[in-house]
């Protein structure tokens, strides 16, 4: 070691007494400096190293003298870089850049570099300085940065910004390339409920595990994004034929079809997306994004668990959807919703058996609105469960004011959402309403749909049950509509099904309506269950169902949903 130490230190005197006018300084400098210092000779074969290049590279001088730097290239620096590198030191004669280099332990290190070639008269007295540092900490700390500044922590998805560059590079290479790219902006149907009922520690657990599944199944087909609290958002690049992303975009709706597994229970999600095509509908990413988005919001508006292109003429539904949202803030406050309520009809006695309450929207401008109008906007605000409490407690009242009057054995019926029924105080609020209001809570019946039901069929079922035991009625709206079979409704603690109007409608026109109602009757007398037909027009379509032995019938030909005095009215007459 002695001998060699010596040695290198000849080999550093040679070379600064041959290069160096002021040779002690700088030799000084050398041997104190951080940064590694490395000489080579004309020929590029090392000749002088520093304390700090042995510190750093873990090679004393003696271990490389007359070796080339090359010993330290770990080939993980792109080729590119030492094209540029030469280019510059025979051009300028310098180069400044960064480097991948290996240690002696085989270890990677980032080091930043500047080389300068010291040209001298004779060629072979010529030579190269390397000055190094090793920044692979100061890496490290940029990358992690860098990532947390690019990624969402919570799925570990790229975020927005990154995803917006994202866009905006593949756009030049779509341009190039003269392909289309999609973006599909995906919204989860109904998120907030998750959130609301089963607490964030869920919701974040479903975000999870969604963004698991979109991964799963695009692999590296698209670049997934987390854009916002429950929306992903989506880039497919290198597209031949719209056809092919609609295909994608239906097989990746399939893969919803299958319960995420969060908390021990299983939740059924379904998605709304909306598409855009690069250049159809844009050329840049903020353009493509929120038209994607507006395509979405139609998607959830009209059909849910389904998917939607952009076109043009959507921006205006969109400004208006906006302004509907604002008003319906408002429209509670300001008392700006009515009930209206339906007939049911015994089909034994033609007497009233109960009655719906549908709620109306009073708007200052546009005058009476149906639910179909706001109620879509109602859920995504999550102001539905308000509107449905209110409904809730306000249509109690009437009836208990109509018990008063003579009809004690009226029905209300109310329409409970699905935000509304999954909310865990759900149970409570209907009890305090029946403490309020002090109606029977066996003329009471709760309408839920199967959705409701659905997304976490466990916690259902136990709040149906404890409804039932204290009294209330629960009747399953829509039946024929959704997913579930007669078979699954038995695990359901139910007492009424409403068939679809649909199906009443399908009367004597199709066959295969006929046939349904009278499967649905049977199956439903089967299992106990009164059936309620909705949508009754005709005199034809009430004697079918009378015939068939459904047990209530609804529909405008008794009465179309009327204010409370009016329907009232019709009631005692029909008493007479
Ligand atoms: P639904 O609960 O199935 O109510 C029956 C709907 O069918 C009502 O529409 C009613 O007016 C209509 N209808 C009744 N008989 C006939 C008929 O003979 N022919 C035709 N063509 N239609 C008939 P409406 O009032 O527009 O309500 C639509 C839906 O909005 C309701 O369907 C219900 O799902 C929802 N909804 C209404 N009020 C509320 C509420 O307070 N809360 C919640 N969550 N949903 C409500
Ligand atoms: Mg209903
Ligand atoms: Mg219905």
């Amino acid at each position: 070691m002695g001998r060699g130490r010596e040695w290198m230190e000849d080999v550093r005197d040679v070379f600064f007494k041959a290069f160096s006018k002021d040779y002690n300084n700088i030799k000084q400098l050398f041997n104190t400096m951080n940064d590694g210092v490395l000489i080579t000779n004309h020929h590029q074969e090392i000749i002088a190293v520093n304390a700090a290049f042995q510190k750093i590279t873990g090679y004393s001088l003696s271990e490389i003298y007359k070796k080339t730097p090359r010993i330290l290239q770990s080939g993980k620096t792109k080729r590119a870089v030492f094209e540029e590198m030469w280019k510059s030191l025979i051009e300028k004669g310098t180069w400044t850049g960064e480097l991948i280099n290996k240690r002696k332990n085989g270890e990677e290190f980032y080091s930043y570099i500047t080389i300068t070639h010291v040209k001298k008269d004779e060629p072979e007295q010529s030579y190269f300085i390397g000055i190094m540092r090793d920044i692979t900490e100061t890496k490290q700390v940029m990358q992690t940065i860098s990532y947390l500044a690019y990624h969402d922590q919570l799925t570990h998805l790229p975020n927005r910004t990154y995803f917006t560059r994202q866009v905006n590079e593949q756009i030049e290479q779509a341009m190039r390339s003269g392909k289309k790219l999609a973006i599909l902006f995906i919204d989860l149907d109904r998120f907030n409920n998750v959130n609301d009922t089963l607490g964030h520690t869920a919701g974040d657990e479903l975000l999870t595990k969604v963004a698991n599944r979109l991964s799963v199944f695009f692999e590296d087909r698209a670049v997934i994004s987390r854009y916002g609290g429950d929306e992903f958002c989506l880039l497919v690049p290198n597209v031949e034929t719209k056809k092919e992303v609609y295909q994608l975009t239906e097989e990746l709706i399939e893969s919803f079809a299958k319960p995420f597994e969060v908390c021990g229970k299983k939740l059924y999600m379904t998605t709304s997306i909306g598409i855009s095509f690069y250049p159809d509908h844009g050329a840049d990413a903020h353009t493509l994004i929120k038209n994607a988005n507006i395509a979405m919001y139609r998607s959830k508006h009209e059909f849910r668990n389904n998917y939607q292109e952009y076109h043009v003429s959507m921006d205006e539904g969109a400004t208006e959807r906006l302004q509907l949202e604002n008003e319906l803030y408002e429209a509670l406050a300001k008392e700006q919703f009515e009930i209206f309520y339906q007939l049911q009809v015994d089909t034994e006695n033609n007497k009233p058996y109960g009655v719906e309450a549908l709620v109306r929207w009073n708007h200052p401008e546009k005058g009476l609105l149906s639910p179909a109008m706001f109620l879509g906007v109602a859920e995504e605000t999550g102001l539905i469960r308000y509107i449905d409490e209110w409904v809730l407690r306000s249509a109690a009242k009437r009836a208990k004011q109509w018990h008063d009057l003579g009809l004690t054995e009226l029905v209300i019926s109310v329409n409970i959402s699905q935000q509304l029924f999954e909310r865990k105080e759900f149970v409570n609020i209907v009890k305090d309403v029946l403490n309020e209001t002090k109606l029977d809570p066996t003329k009471l019946c709760i309408e839920i749909t199967e959705s409701a039901a659905v997304v976490d069929v466990i916690s259902a079922i136990e709040k149906l049950k404890q409804l039932k035991k204290m009294g209330i009625k629960i009747s399953l709206d829509d039946f024929g509509t959704g997913y579930s079979s007669l078979s699954q409704l038995k695990s359901f603690p139910l007492d009424v099904i409403k068939i679809d109007q649909s199906f009443v409608r399908g009367l004597l026109k199709e066959q295969e309506s006929e046939a349904i109602i009278r499967l649905i009757v049977a199956m439903a007398r089967d299992l106990n269950y009164s059936v309620i037909c909705e949508g009754v027009e005709t005199d034809s379509q009430k004697e079918f169902i009378q015939k068939v032995g459904c047990h209530y019938m609804q529909g405008y030909l008794f009465s179309k949903p009327v204010r409370d005095i009016e329907c009232e009215k019709i009631m005692f007459d029909m008493m007479r």
